[in-house]
């Protein structure tokens, strides 16, 4: 077992602020939370270990340099179907072999008490086969958005963890980013009166022809289940309730390139209370990158808002900003805490499958011509 010096029980508490619970404990009303909070800690005598499946250019620039920086979460194994990237990786890392796995042997890791999360960063289509396996292995799931490329098949995986009794998170890294946040603070506190109106919209240039993202059978769709998911999400928190209706448009420029999937699509979704959400998505076109909510005493916005950095905050009062996070380590320490309280994941299975629905039901109003589609 891999052990990291820097991850012990001691650190791991004093991380989580634990060292007053004794003065904490006797306030009456956050007794029985903080004693589950202590109990939970105590399981924990090292960092979360982390194995990642698939090691492409998310696992290599962004979540492993993550790992390094987050505070309660570490690397403990790699599964690859290059068994030369798997020797470069445990070089790197620092890995043993016993921690380098093939897609052959993955379930091999159900021995290895170093791996508590396997973080699933495959395309989109491998992610439910991975999960259910993940799952049968005895670990906890962490999986990148899309969650998977149809309802039927999220919902397999949060049954696979269910019955396993393990958690299923997925990738909204935004979720706990600051600005995204504070964004959300505005919406909810209405701060600005109440929100009537949201434009949500994020694409970019997608270059090359050969590649997964391209190819129905592997990305499930095109762009907006790569990047218009990251707008649905947006509309989604900050309206804080559910949509019952989405009318949706498609257009295409390039019919070779983007033969099997979406290149743009705008999408209008009505909410309940009467507010409307604007959205749209592109792989044609850069800059495309903004999060906006008109509320009856003013405005507040992010443009940019979905990048892994660069995000800048303004309401009609003027600019608001947070220093720079690394959007991953949060969201990994964030799912840490919750293995170790027993919380539920914000971000969990059932969050990603309700953007599945949603993201079928635009294609269905695409499909019927722009017709009104209901969502249950
Ligand atoms: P990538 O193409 O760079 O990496 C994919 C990995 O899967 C590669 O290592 C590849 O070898 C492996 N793979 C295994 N079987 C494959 C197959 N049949 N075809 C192609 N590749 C195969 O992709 P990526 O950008 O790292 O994306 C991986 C996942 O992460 C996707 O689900 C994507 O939506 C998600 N993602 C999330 C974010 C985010 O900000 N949360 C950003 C980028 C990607």
């Amino acid at each position: 077992m891999k052990e990291d010096p820097s991850g012990s029980r001691r650190g791991f508490l004093r991380n989580f602020s634990f060292g007053s619970v004794g003065g904490v404990l006797r306030v009456g009303g956050m007794l029985g939370k903080l004693e589950k909070m202590a109990e939970a800690a105590q399981n924990l005598d090292r960092k979360v270990g982390f194995a990642l499946v698939g090691l492409g250019s998310l696992a290599t620039n962004q979540i492993a340099p993550a790992l390094l920086k987050s505070k309660y979460c570490s690397l403990a194994a790699v599964v690859s179907g290059d068994s030369q990237k798997l020797q470069r990786w445990g070089t790197q890392y620092k890995l043993p072999q016993n921690c380098l796995y093939s897609y052959e042997t993955f379930d091999q890791i159900i021995y290895n008490q170093a791996v508590d999360v396997v973080y699933i960063l495959l395309p989109n289509s491998m992610h439910a086969d991975f999960t259910i396996r993940a799952a049968q292995a005895g670990k906890h799931v962490l999986c990148e958005k899309p969650m998977e490329v149809s309802v039927e098949k999220c919902e397999r995986m949060i049954e696979a963890c269910q019955s396993a009794g393990k958690q299923l998170s997925v990738g909204y890294r935004c979720q706990f980013e600051p600005h995204h946040l504070e964004m959300m603070r505005l919406a909810r506190e209405k701060v600005f009166g109440q929100v009537r109106l949201i434009e949500a919209s994020f694409g970019l240039r997608l270059d090359g022809a050969d590649q997964w993202r391209l190819k129905r059978d592997l990305a499930g769709g095109g762009a907006l289940m790569d990047l218009g998911i990251y707008a649905l999400q947006g509309a989604r928190y900050l309206a804080g309730e559910e949509p019952i209706e989405v009318t949706a448009y498609e257009t295409k420029s390039d019919t070779e390139k983007f033969a099997e999937v979406d290149e743009s699509i705008f999408w209008t979704l009505k909410f309940p209370s009467g507010l409307i959400a604007n959205c749209g998505t592109t792989y044609l076109v850069p800059g495309m990158n903004r999060l906006w909510a008109g509320a009856d005493q003013g405005f507040f916005e992010l443009s940019s808002a979905y990048g892994y950095e660069g995000q800048k905050g303004q309401t009609h009062k003027g600019p608001f900003g947070f220093p720079p996070t690394d959007h991953f380590a949060v969201q990994m320490d964030d799912f840490a805490v919750n293995l170790a309280t027993g919380k539920k994941s914000k971000v969990s299975g059932e969050e990603g499958l309700r953007d599945i629905k949603i993201i079928t039901a635009i294609y269905e109003s695409i499909k019927l011509g722009g017709q009104p589609v209901q969502l249950t």
